[in-house]
């Protein structure tokens, strides 16, 4: 039996209904909600997600500033550029797109953020609201998975979740919005012993660590609701013939681009053995954008309400 798929690109639009009246209220108040997007370089993974994020603003009326800095720039005059969105009164939010490239200080970039202006919820100071659960902007791809949980009624509190990966993005902050949703918390790592049966102990499972199909069957069983979030590219054919047997439209478009986008979980394993999942794509990313419009949304609304 086949677990519900966890539809993220419906959780999107619910999402992004909701803010329009927020929004149409920002603009009939003062003027409309503004993110400031800074994509450093040319990555090209980097670039289609930027331009994810810029569109979805233009959907909405949220006014995006978008600066595209070369690689070249330095970690001086990218905190320049950044200090001064600070004390642009008409920019509510801003985000600064990673990875940057090596040279630069990602630490002090991150840092140079106004706290009140984190779209992204990465400055240390509202990582530590999260640590103390208190208001602040939560890092986007976690919350957009507490909210897709929640509206889908799945339930949290009591539960067993465990999550794999400890990045300050996404398996750290996910850790703490499960603990104050009142779940039961694991977190694995790269050094977790025997990660297999930690995994299947999971009621909920959020795999974040950025390998391909590194979940497979042994690691779930059927009661756990899996939560992808890793977006990978595979380009090896027989894998993809392997995975994506009964996906016709899939197989299709990878003989056109050569590749194709998998999660972190075995697709196949995911689909026989879960309660529910996210599919990869269409599952966590979509959240994650529909949360940093709610972000910025609430940033406007502080900055022109309060
Ligand atoms: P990072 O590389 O920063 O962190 C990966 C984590 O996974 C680390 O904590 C690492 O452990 C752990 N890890 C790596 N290999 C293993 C392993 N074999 N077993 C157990 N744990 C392992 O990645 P991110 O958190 O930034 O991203 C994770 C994935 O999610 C990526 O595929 C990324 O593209 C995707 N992503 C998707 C988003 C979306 O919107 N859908 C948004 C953000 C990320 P250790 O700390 O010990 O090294």
């Amino acid at each position: 039996m086949s677990g519900l798929v966890l539809d993220g690109k419906k959780i999107n639009q619910e999402i992004l209904q909701e803010l329009r009246p927020r929004i149409q209220a920002l603009q009939a108040a003062k003027r409309p909600p503004a993110l400031a997007v800074v994509l450093v370089g040319d990555d090209p993974a980097s670039a289609i997600y930027v331009r994810n994020k810029i569109r979805t603003c233009h959907e909405l009326g949220i006014r995006s500033l978008d600066f595209t800095p070369s690689a070249s720039i330095t970690t001086n005059d990218l905190q320049q550029l950044i200090k001064d969105f600070n004390d642009d009164s008409e920019v509510d939010g801003i985000l600064v797109q990673t990875p940057l490239p090596k040279h630069i200080d990602t630490d002090q970039i991150l840092l140079s953020v106004d706290p009140a202006k984190d779209a992204d919820g990465f400055h240390p100071f509202n990582a530590g609201c999260l640590v103390a659960n208190r208001p602040a902007p939560r890092p986007c791809t976690p919350a957009g998975i507490i909210e897709m949980l929640k509206r889908y009624n799945i339930p949290i509190a009591g539960k067993r979740a465990v999550v794999v990966g400890r990045s300050e993005i996404v398996g750290k902050p996910m850790a703490l919005m499960l603990l104050h949703e009142n779940a039961t918390v694991t977190i694995c790592h790269s050094k977790t012993h025997d990660l297999a049966a930690e995994c299947r102990r999971a009621q909920i499972l959020i795999a974040a660590i950025g390998k391909p199909t590194q979940i497979t069957a042994d690691y779930l069983s059927p009661e756990t609701v899996v939560i992808d979030v890793g977006m990978n590219r595979l380009t090896d054919e027989a894998e993809v013939q392997r995975l994506f047997a009964h996906d016709p439209d899939r197989l299709a478009s990878f003989r056109r681009n050569r590749t194709t986008l998998v999660g972190d979980v075995d697709p196949l394993a995911m689909r026989e053995m879960s309660s529910a999942y996210t599919p990869v794509p269409g599952g966590v990313g979509p959240l994650t954008i529909a949360m940093l419009m709610a972000n910025t949304v609430r940033l406007a609304e502080q900055h022109i309400f309060q």
